[in-house]
């Protein structure tokens, strides 16, 4: 699936198995909320973000914001994946059980931070979130990162 924000001219995409993945994670563990890290990489211009994979940290918090425990854990597999795969962290994604996919103050504030840690060497980190009802996704939205603010993909 592919994604693109045209003010930005910004592209992103997403193979549908990964999502399904995710999908199932976020229905199996309704009604609490699920989530974790993405991974991924650019395209050689920097205007096209692949979504290549998840990592779902083994200490979950029911609310949002685990991404500094996660990732001073994973950092050995992050150092590998980068290594191996040129891949490396790239955002955020989690579920709002019987809610929609846009974002709260508490994301938004969470993406902030994100974005200027000293650990996280991409400048704008994508946020992923699937609205959940029981046994389906009601609908999902994909935002990017900049300048103290989110901006979908469409
Ligand atoms: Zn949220």
């Amino acid at each position: 699936m592919d994604f693109i924000n045209k003010n930005n001219k910004l592209f992103l995409s997403i193979e549908d198995e990964l999502l399904n993945k995710l999908t199932n994670i976020a229905i199996k563990n309704f009604p609490n909320e699920s989530g974790g890290i993405l991974i991924g990489n650019y395209s050689s211009d920097f205007r096209t973000l692949y979504i290549r994979d998840f990592i779902t940290p083994k200490i979950q918090k029911k609310s949002l914001f685990f991404y500094k425990r996660s990732v001073s854990n994973l950092s050995e597999t992050l150092k590998k994946l980068y290594e191996e795969k040129e891949q490396y962290y790239i955002g955020e994604w989690h579920s709002h059980p019987n809610g929609n996919s846009m974002y709260s103050s508490t994301d938004l504030n969470a993406m902030i931070s994100i974005a200027e840690s000293d650990t996280v060497n991409i400048k704008n980190p994508i946020l992923l979130i699937l609205g959940i009802k029981k046994n389906k996704v009601e609908e999902f939205s994909i935002y990017f990162y900049n300048n103290k603010g989110l901006h979908r993909y469409e």
